[in-house]
């Protein structure tokens, strides 16, 4: 039977088959993951293939279905290893929020890079509207402006108040949808309000910061009654950018790689070369400043880690 993946554990998996049941299964051998080391084979999102045991209402999976994405992260004990945490997916939303705690635009811009360096097409969820007036609201049309620009579109919504929050859902409608997002931004209080039943804590939830003990995170996926899943990461901080070259990271900011043929030098990292089409349209506010600096930020970060 075929089925997908909506729960993982590490050693069991519980797959939604196509009879509309949902079994436990486990795996069995070994299973090619598209050239990458990974620790665990199979996350939420997957499509496999499973075979009932003899008298048993549990199955044994025996084929993965290629991915169309996915998201891992470093294996904190294994360095040269990574954690698949999810596949498949239609789209990311980051949840953002300009009130406390603000998200700075170096993270959004990190997660939009990830995004693209993925192949998930990202949308910005501006949440805590209910607590912005005029001056507030201004700053946000300025953020949201910067984003859309680009193409990624942007939503403001209270998860408190409900406001927006149909769209959302229609966003959501048929579609794999990983929520992503800082602590404390409503991620929790966001999915209560469009998924009422599922009653995530919300709060104070520390993440773990003792690096050591957490060695797996897994994802978790819910089904949305209207159609379509959505995926959440619970403890997982940031989807890093994993394994990105310096030289390659221009092509996942949408803006820098629209315009880096024009650069004087095919090789232009775009710091500090004559000719730098990419700086020019920086100097001439066709490309925000503060993405160019997220653009510097992460560049820096990976040649000093290199
Ligand atoms: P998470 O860590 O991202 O899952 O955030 P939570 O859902 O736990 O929310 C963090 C805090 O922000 C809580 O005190 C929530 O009540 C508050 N909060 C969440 N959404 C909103 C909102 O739309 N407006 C306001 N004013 N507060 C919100
Ligand atoms: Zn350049």
């Amino acid at each position: 039977m075929r089925g997908l993946i909506i729960k993982s554990t590490g050693s069991w998996y519980q797959v939604h088959a196509a009879d509309g049941v949902n079994y436990d299964c486990r795996i069995k051998g070994k299973f090619r993951i598209q050239g990458i080391q990974t620790t665990n084979p199979i996350a939420v999102g997957d499509e496999v293939e499973f075979e009932l045991e003899p008298n048993s209402d549990k199955g044994i999976i025996d084929k993965l279905y290629e991915r169309k994405n996915y998201i891992i992260r470093k294996s904190i004990n294994l360095s040269k290893q990574a954690q698949i945490i999810a596949a498949n997916m239609d789209q990311a939303f980051l949840v953002v929020t300009l009130a406390s705690p603000r998200t700075s635009l170096g993270f959004i811009d990190r997660f939009l890079a990830t995004a693209e360096a993925y192949c998930i097409p990202a949308v910005l969820i501006f949440n805590k509207l209910d607590l912005f007036h005029e001056e507030g609201l201004a700053v946000l049309a300025d953020y949201a402006a910067i984003y859309e620009n680009i193409g990624y579109p942007c939503y403001a919504v209270s998860a408190l108040k409900g406001t927006s929050l149909p769209l959302v859902k229609e966003l959501l409608k048929d579609k794999t949808t990983l929520f992503s997002g800082h602590s404390g931004v409503g991620k929790s209080s966001l999915i209560n309000a469009l998924l009422p039943w599922m009653e995530i804590k919300t709060g104070d939830v520390s993440e773990a910061t003792d690096k050591g003990q957490h060695t797996t995170t897994f994802a978790e996926m819910h089904t949305l009654p209207f159609g379509g899943y959505l995926i959440d990461t619970p403890g997982i901080r940031e989807l890093g950018i994993f394994d990105i070259r310096p030289e390659e990271l221009g092509h996942y900011f949408r803006e820098i790689r629209d315009l880096m043929n024009e650069c004087r030098f095919n090789n232009c990292r775009h710091v500090n070369e004559p000719g730098c089409a990419v700086m020019k349209a920086v100097e001439n506010d066709d490309i925000a400043l503060s993405r160019y600096e997220s653009y510097l930020s992460i560049y820096h970060g990976n040649e000093t880690r290199a």
